[in-house]
């Protein structure tokens, strides 16, 4: 059968579909990445916000309609927290929440009687969905969380802390090296409560990872600032885990992290962050911002601007606060006037902006191991300029000869040169 893979959403909604395209060639069925081609479409839908939930119904509808004839899987948190609706959806065949997740192959040959061919089988990683142009690839080690932020719908959807045993988890990676792979990223709902149910923790697999596989590059997905294992920062004493942590603060006011339940506040926070910066040279720490929070005054605004001025982030991804049905924050009173959250949200992206290039001033005349990617931009008829990212997760460039490629090396570069958007930088 042609099977084609749709997501929508995270991290870990890519990395499932990613190992379900490797399960179905398993099972001796064809990857297509043509939607109107395909016999058997699966969609991993996502419900972080009400426009997520939107879209992902809009998806759903416009394969169906697009492609009449295929059968129709649906997935992920949108399904999983409205199946009812989503199973009356057109063209929906199967339904199959985030707890059945690892089972959805199995589920789908078995409810929609779906053969087998095993001798069709394709070697797994023969076709790999997208692991991202070739030279990354996102691998799920946990789901679930065990923690109730009152803004989030993941940890109603996930469901109870999951971790994938470390042995399967190398198996993964080894894989995946096979294929050329140069950088893997480990994601989850909770990374940072990895192996919780299991008696392990993310260290453990980080030291299994970085001893069991030769994998070049093991960089860290998003990372709760909480439950980090004991001597977290001397595991980055390996060159092979990337220096960029991603430690969603959320808010810089300590009050609004107490309506927000979150466990770490501002002074864990800077702990966490000067350990890291002491530790490990280099290090790029990012984050992720609420604006406009339930009841955020004007002074809880002012503490949180001030808070995040004080800590530098490398990058902050910024989510102006809407109102996501079935969370406790959907509850609570004073809404904040959406005029107002757009000023502090412009305010804090020209904060970002401004830090950025603070950090990149940091790293100028550096010199980095890059992991050149594909995409190529053409300066004349000799040249093109090509793209990359550091270990630290900073972007770079580079001009070569038309002649030339890089794509998927790894290969020492000086940063001369800093643009609004990336690095400049030569080769060795
Ligand atoms: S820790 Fe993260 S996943 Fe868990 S409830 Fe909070 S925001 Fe959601």
């Amino acid at each position: 059968m042609l099977v084609h893979l749709r997501t929508l959403g995270c991290r870990l909604n890519e990395a499932e579909l990613e190992s379900w395209a490797q399960a179905f060639q398993k099972k001796g069925h064809q990857i297509t990445r043509e939607q109107n081609e395909a016999q058997l479409i699966i969609v991993n839908s996502c419900a972080v916000t009400q426009d997520a939930v939107r879209k992902s119904r809009q998806l759903i509808r416009r394969i169906h309609r697009d492609n009449p004839s295929a059968k129709i899987i649906a997935s992920g948190c949108y399904v999983t927290l409205n199946s009812d609706e989503a199973a009356e959806l057109l063209g929906v065949d199967l339904i199959v929440s985030n707890q059945d997740k690892d089972r959805l192959v199995e589920l789908a040959i078995q409810e929609l009687d779906i053969p087998t061919m095993p001798a069709m089988s394709t070697e797994p990683g023969e076709i790999s969905l997208f692991s991202r142009g070739r030279q990354r690839a996102f691998v799920k080690v946990q789901d679930g969380c065990r923690y109730r932020c009152t803004f989030c719908i993941v940890t109603v959807a996930r469901g109870e802390e999951k971790s994938t045993p470390i042995e399967q988890i190398v198996q993964e990676v080894n894989r995946l090296v096979e294929q050329g792979i140069n950088e893997v990223i480990l994601t989850g709902v909770h990374l940072g409560g990895y192996g919780s149910d299991i008696e392990q923790n993310l260290g453990h697999l980080i030291s299994a990872i970085l001893e069991q596989t030769s994998v070049p590059r093991l960089r860290l997905g998003s990372l709760e600032p909480w439950d980090l294992p004991d001597n977290f920062f001397t595991l980055f004493n390996n060159p092979r885990l990337m220096p960029h942590l991603h430690l969603p603060l959320q808010s810089g006011s300590d009050s609004v992290l107490k309506r927000m339940a979150r466990r770490c506040k501002t002074e864990e926070f800077t702990q966490i962050v000067a350990a890291a910066r002491a530790q490990v040279p280099h290090i790029n720490i990012t984050t992720d911002i609420i604006v406009g929070f339930p009841g955020e005054t004007a002074q809880e605004w002012q503490d949180s601007f001030a808070y995040i001025q004080s800590i530098g982030f490398g990058h902050i991804h910024i989510f102006t606060y809407s109102t996501r049905a079935d969370t406790k924050a959907a509850t609570l009173a004073e809404q904040v006037p959406n005029a107002l959250k757009k000023q502090r949200s412009q305010q804090l992206h020209k904060l970002a902006e401004a830090m950025k290039q603070e950090f990149f001033r940091q790293n100028q005349d550096q010199s980095f191991e890059v992991l050149w990617e594909g995409q190529k931009e053409q300066i004349n008829a000799q040249t093109h300029k090509v793209f990359g990212y550091t270990p630290n997760y900073l972007r770079v460039a580079t001009i070569i000869d038309n002649s030339q490629s890089l794509e998927n090396q790894i290969l020492e570069a000086k940063i001369t040169a800093i643009t609004p958007k990336y690095l400049l930088a030569e080769l060795a």
